[in-house]
């Protein structure tokens, strides 16, 4: 608690708010609300909070089904291992996502913010908490207010233990992605040695990062909240860039709800110079970011639409027609209607529809083993016996398949000569192993028709001709 600052409401005598963090107008006392939207947001948060929580614990062929191991470089996703090399996979899936996530903005604005974006799933959730120890609005306003009594050290106690709770469950579930879960929960648990020594069973590393992001999610989601949006977002910043005139958004109808006024039960309301709003301030009151969509269009605005639920409610209460702070767009306030086809959506979704396509193709066509050719700097460059000219190679092979292999190591030239493998016999790689060997390959002499030619060199598991990668490396002969 901090500096007390004046509000629109306690001019009125209603409430007192508090200054927090950063620039904060004080607490948002957030009503409860329920309504179309709010269910939306409540079907959408489920399933990602379930799965974000579930997928570490799921193991395929006995290993988790995601697990990014680190100290082994290995990204297992699903059946799928991804290695280093396929970093440029994992930017592309960035940009994919970025794409989309311009496309969806185009065309409704900041939804992703107001329904799925992981710092409102983890706020719905401690505000859930919230509501659920200190009560609704005007209790958690009069509970503030009061001095300190068991009540209120029970009911905040309550709140700051669940939130605790979430943030810990948070906590160990995101470092559940990097090591195995089921060891790093265990490691929490205190543990008596021989001379009765209380201590846990945990890497330090892991449990400085699962305590670190534990005390983020209490801090980002208790504390800071709507501030996370409004100035360490960037998307906040630019989202404006991809706004056009028929983006849908939450609006406020200005022009029907003007101008704004309580009234009688009675009053012809209308005739005295009234719109439809009365005034309530219930759409600030739900609002997470603690704006007035009534001032307009701002940046602060997430488009969850918890404010068109509780406007629908004090219409339907009003016997108005519903819908007065709703999902439009600009075009459609001013012009009556919304243009869906146009130019910038129409591009978006091209590129997005595109890159799926070929990242798909990438995913599917990608080879479980990868060969490295170099030739070996230590050797002479080459050897000639017999009139056979022979050069020694380096050769690493990576078997990135979920099972072992033995490989052949096939050598062709550009020409056709008959370029030949010496020396070599067929390992086994387990699930996994990089192997680095030397290789000798050989050609007859007049079969060269430069110094320098091109070979390409071939591993293929012995098993399965489909698993093959291929690289291409230089021989030196001499001059003829
Ligand atoms: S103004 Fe409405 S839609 Fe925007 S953040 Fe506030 S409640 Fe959500
Ligand atoms: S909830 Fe509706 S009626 Fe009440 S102040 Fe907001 S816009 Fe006006």
């Amino acid at each position: 608690m901090g500096e007390k600052i004046p509000t629109v409401e306690e001019k009125s005598g209603e409430e007192v708010r508090y200054r927090m963090l950063y620039d904060s107008n004080g607490r948002v006392y957030t009503r409860k609300i329920s309504g179309f939207y709010q269910k939306i947001r409540r079907y959408t948060g489920l399933p990602l909070i379930i799965g974000f929580l579930l997928m570490p614990w799921f193991t395929i062929d006995g290993r988790p089904a995601m697990l990014f191991d680190l100290p082994e470089r290995k990204f297992h996703i699903l059946w799928m291992t991804f290695w280093p090399q396929d970093g440029m996979l994992l930017a592309w899936l960035l940009i994919i996502a970025a794409f989309a996530l311009f496309t969806v903005t185009v065309l409704v604005g900041r939804v992703w913010c107001g329904f799925t974006c992981p710092q409102t799933v983890w706020t719905l959730m401690f505000i859930w908490a919230e509501h659920f120890c200190e009560g609704d609005r005007n209790k958690m306003i009069k509970l503030d207010k009061q001095g300190w009594n068991l009540e209120k050290v029970l009911r905040k106690g309550g709140k700051h233990g669940l939130w605790i709770l979430i943030a810990f469950i948070t906590g160990v579930t995101f470092v559940g992605y990097f090591t195995p879960i089921r060891e790093l929960l265990l490691g929490f648990v205190p543990s008596v040695d021989a001379s009765g020594f209380v201590g846990f069973n945990i890497h330090p590393a892991a449990a400085f990062w699962t305590l670190f992001f534990a005390f983020m999610t209490y801090l980002n989601a208790g504390w800071m909240r709507e501030q996370v949006c409004k100035y360490m977002c960037p998307y906040a910043r630019f989202q404006s860039v991809m706004y056009d005139t028929d983006t849908l958004a939450v609006h406020y109808d200005a022009a029907r709800g003007e101008h704004r006024g309580p009234r009688k039960a009675q009053e012809d309301y209308r005739a005295a110079g009234k719109g439809d709003c009365i005034d309530c301030s219930w759409c600030v009151q739900v609002c997470p970011v603690d704006i007035d969509i009534r001032d307009g269009l701002q940046y602060e605005c997430i488009n969850c639409g918890l404010c068109i639920d509780a406007c629908d409610q004090v219409m339907d209460k009003m016997n108005y027609d519903k819908g007065l702070i709703r999902f439009t767009s600009e075009d459609q306030l001013e012009n009556g209607a919304t243009h869906f086809l146009r130019p910038r959506l129409f591009g978006y979704s091209l590129a997005v529809l595109g890159m799926i396509a070929a990242f798909a193709y990438t995913v599917g066509t990608r080879q479980p083993v990868s060969v490295d050719v170099i030739r070996d700097r230590g050797a002479r460059l080459y050897r000639v016996s017999n009139d056979v000219v022979q050069n020694v190679y380096t050769v690493k092979i990576n078997n990135m398949d979920r099972r072992a292999h033995s490989y052949n190591i096939t050598v062709e030239g550009e020409h056709g000569e008959d370029f030949r493998i010496r020396g070599y016999r067929a390992l086994e790689l387990e699930e996994g192993e990089i192997f680095t060997l030397p290789v000798r390959v050989s050609v007859p002499r007049d079969q060269l028709q430069t110094s320098k030619n091109t070979i390409y060199m071939t591993v293929t598991a012995k098993d399965d001709s489909s698993i093959t990668a291929r690289e291409e490396a230089s021989f030196i002969g001499p001059t003829k």
